[in-house]
């Protein structure tokens, strides 16, 4: 580990106490491993032994995946940064150490450029104005970046020049994509999309597998960990050759498809957005997958229609969002009875919580948990978590 690099930065940000982003950075990294160690070791010590988290090598500039506020102050200057934590205030942020530097001057020039074309900010209260957020999404492994302007409105004057002007600084950019969000909502992305330059989706690569990205599509925001973390998952997963195996919440399909190639004889993933699903299926097709198939729905519904026909599942990996499972879920996967669970989870509370749930209703015990520190610096902890069932083991045979 760096140390040197960790103590210069440590404590620097100018704005750590206004964003609140990166809840941990008034602790030394050493000492942020051993605060969501225990975390974990509190919420799930009633399960097993908790092994010890795996850090970062060098947990800076870690983020592939980058967004920006835009508002126009009293005195008609533009700014772009992040909502405060909890609020909708916003803090101009230019340079952030957990961020992908080359996304944050991308930022930054986009803000530049706007005065020069006449292009305002969006006014949430008066719904007037242009430019909402602006969004970055970067390959680490194929170097691709995609630039995402949110728009309060569909029209972009001036679009082919702004275009140009952007590609002329950062020849890096290889797809420019306008999402336009007309709505009071706290979402970030609206529905519609026009695609300004390139192919509208960009690429990146894990695990030895290619995968494309659309700017809607979930897509684990630190390459270096998610490495680090399907490998754990692979590991638990124990495949052999042959079994079939559910990607539950399979967001552009990255877990089902890395299993398809570590020998899994077939793979069915479920994911409730559509463009992750449409990714998904394209990303098996290029990855030279035809064992492995994607459906777009609710996660919960899935389990319980894969189980109402009895079909034979060896293996369901489940990698939910913050709020975890659903009981209907757990139930559908009980009934289902796959010798291997392993579940990813990005919220240990919910995870404690699911896991009390399945334990309780079935003789699914947990085997090993293992913490990745996926977000240094922020409060947030990822955990992989292998049960298996004597029962289900017993049935197969
Ligand atoms: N396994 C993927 C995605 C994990 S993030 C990866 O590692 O990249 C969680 C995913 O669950 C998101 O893609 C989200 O769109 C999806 N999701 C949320 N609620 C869902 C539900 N009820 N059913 C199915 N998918 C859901």
């Amino acid at each position: 580990m760096s140390q040197s690099a960790i103590h210069i930065q440590n404590g620097s940000c100018p704005v750590y106490k206004k964003c609140g982003g990166c809840q941990l950075q008034n602790l030394s990294y050493e000492e942020q491993l051993r605060f969501k160690q225990n975390k974990v070791i509190k919420l799930l010590k009633p399960f097993g032994r908790v092994s010890p988290i795996i850090g970062m090598e060098n947990p800076y500039r870690y983020r592939n995946k980058v967004q920006a506020a835009f508002f126009t102050d009293r005195s008609g200057k533009i700014h772009s940064g992040v909502y405060q934590s909890g609020t909708h205030r916003i803090v101009s942020v230019d340079d952030c150490q957990i961020e992908d530097a080359l996304a944050d001057r991308i930022i930054v020039a986009v803000r530049r450029l706007l005065p020069s074309f006449h292009l305002s900010t969006y006014d949430e209260d008066a719904r007037r104005g242009f430019l909402r957020h602006v969004l970055v999404k970067r390959g680490f492994a194929t170097n691709q970046v995609m630039l995402v302007l949110v728009t309060g409105t569909p029209v972009f004057p001036s679009k082919n020049h702004f275009v140009k002007a952007i590609r002329a600084q950062f020849p890096e950019i290889t797809t420019i994509v306008q999402n336009i969000n007309p709505f009071r909502t706290n979402l970030v992305l609206g529905e519609r999309e026009i695609v300004l330059y390139g192919k509208g989706t960009i690429e990146d690569e894990l695990c030895g597998c290619r995968f494309r990205i659309s700017p809607k599509s979930f897509y684990q925001i630190n390459p270096v960990q998610t490495e680090v973390l399907y490998g754990k998952a692979i590991e638990f997963a124990g495949l052999r050759g042959n079994e079939t195996v559910l990607d539950t919440y399979c967001g552009i399909g990255t877990i089902g498809i890395i299993a398809a190639k570590h020998g899994a004889g077939q793979v069915f993933g479920v994911e409730l957005n559509g463009d992750a699903v449409r990714d998904a299926i394209q990303n098996a097709k290029a990855n030279g997958l035809k064992n492995i198939r994607f459906f777009q729905g609710d996660a919960g519904e899935f389990m319980q229609n894969v189980a109402q026909e009895g079909e034979h599942i060896d293996a369901v990996m489940m990698d939910p969002p913050r709020a975890g499972s659903s009981e209907q879920f757990l139930d559908a996967l009980v009934k289902l009875s796959p010798t291997t669970v392993v579940y990813i989870s990005c919220n240990p509370e919910t995870l404690a919580r699911d896991l009390h749930y399945l334990t309780a209703k079935s003789d699914y015990r947990v085997q090993a948990i293992q913490p990745v520190d996926m977000f240094p610096h922020t409060q947030h902890i990822e955990t992989v978590v292998l049960l298996t069932s004597k029962a289900a083991l017993a049935n197969r045979f």
